[in-house]
């Protein structure tokens, strides 16, 4: 058999995040069309239990290396682990995340593995035994398409929530290799206390996006895209402009200059649709946007459109959920 296909499995806050399972997925299917198995690489704190779990998505074997130094990401400890890890697997490409840690953590490989690194793929395929993989360029105008030369390895960053993830297969588990590892001390002057994940949905990972822009006209009015987002399970983001104008944390800014987001559904509240901001959640599954202008650029994107005034058309479809949810429940 071939060289195995091995994936980078996320971890954060005691559980695997969803784009882990997204790139297993993916690396199942190169695997099959490859004719190989899946390996993954798991670097957290008591993780053990949970390294079985990614058999679901078709990983036959974790090298996991458990250790409380490796709670939280750090590059100075995480990047020479799992390069070290990598080498063990000795696969013929890597997956990971394209997330922000997965993104930092994809490049610092690369280097240190002298290994050819394609950052935010939202495509691959298996062209005659060779991989080739595609990635939006100049914030989304053009597809750029990559390959390696012969002998190479290729280190491949998918961008989260654009690969599907399969169908856990729920009786399979992956054989688990724990791997005693020195981890290095990390040499950085800042400690990671700790990671609050309790309040609001992440923006990347995020299946259902509201966001608002300089048509919220000021901070305290975004109470009603969060009012809403609260009832679908989604997470709240804004526009430059927004953003700008102090409403928002840049941490929330769309687009270009702020984050890529692939939701299933992307509701756009008082957003013109600038080129800039349309790089960062065009490749949406669906867009909804509510806009009172009928010419704002926003709507050439749309999958919905509402020439409406806002503060009159997000009550009524809080409303209208509100309602929704609870004849469901
Ligand atoms: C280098 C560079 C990088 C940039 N990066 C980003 C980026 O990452 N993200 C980003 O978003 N922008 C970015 N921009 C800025 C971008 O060009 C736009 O200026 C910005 O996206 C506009 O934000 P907006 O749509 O909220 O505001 P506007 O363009 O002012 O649009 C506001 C919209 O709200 C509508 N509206 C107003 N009141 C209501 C109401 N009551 N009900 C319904 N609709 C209403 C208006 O009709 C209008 O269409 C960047 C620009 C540059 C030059």
């Amino acid at each position: 058999m071939s060289k195995c296909v091995c994936v980078v499995a996320e971890y954060r806050a005691g559980d695997f995040r969803r784009v882990a399972y997204e790139v297993a997925s993916e690396g199942k299917r190169i695997a099959d069309i490859l004719g190989t198995n899946v390996c993954a690489v798991l670097v957290g704190s008591n993780v053990m239990d949970k390294a079985p779990t990614l058999g679901r998505y078709g990983v036959d074997k974790v090298y996991v290396a458990d250790d409380p130094a490796l709670e939280n990401y750090l590059p100075e400890t995480h990047v020479p682990v799992i390069a070290d890890l990598i080498k063990k697997c000795d696969p013929a490409l890597v997956l990971l995340s394209a997330s922000v840690d997965g993104k930092d953590l994809s490049a610092r490989l690369s280097a240190r593995l002298e290994e050819g690194l394609v950052q935010d793929c939202t495509e691959i395929v298996v062209d005659g035994g060779k991989i080739k993989v595609k990635k939006p360029i100049y914030a989304g105008k053009c597809l750029a398409w990559s390959q390696w030369a012969e002998g190479a390895m290729p280190l491949i960053s998918c961008r989260p929530n654009v690969m599907s993830c399969m169908a856990p297969m729920e009786d399979k588990k992956a054989e688990v290799e724990k791997v005693d590892v020195a981890v290095p001390q990390a040499r950085s002057s800042v400690t990671g206390l700790e990671l609050d994940t309790s309040g609001r949905v992440g923006l990347s990972g995020a299946e259902i996006i509201v966001s608002g822009g300089r048509g919220m006209k000021e901070a305290s009015n975004f109470s009603i895209l969060e009012e809403l987002a609260k009832l679908l399970g989604a997470a709240v983001g804004a526009s430059r402009a927004a953003v700008d104008s102090g409403w928002r944390p840049h941490a929330d800014q769309v687009g270009q200059t702020g984050k890529v987001v692939n939701p299933n559904l992307y509701i756009a509240a008082g957003i013109s649709g600038a080129i800039q901001h349309l790089a960062g959640m065009g490749s949406s599954k669906f867009i909804v946007a509510i806009n009172k202008d009928a010419d704002a650029p926003i709507f050439s994107k749309a999958d919905y459109g509402i020439v409406e005034d806002l503060f009159a058309f997000i009550p009524a479809l809080t409303e209208e959920v509100r309602k929704l949810k609870s004849t469901c429940s």
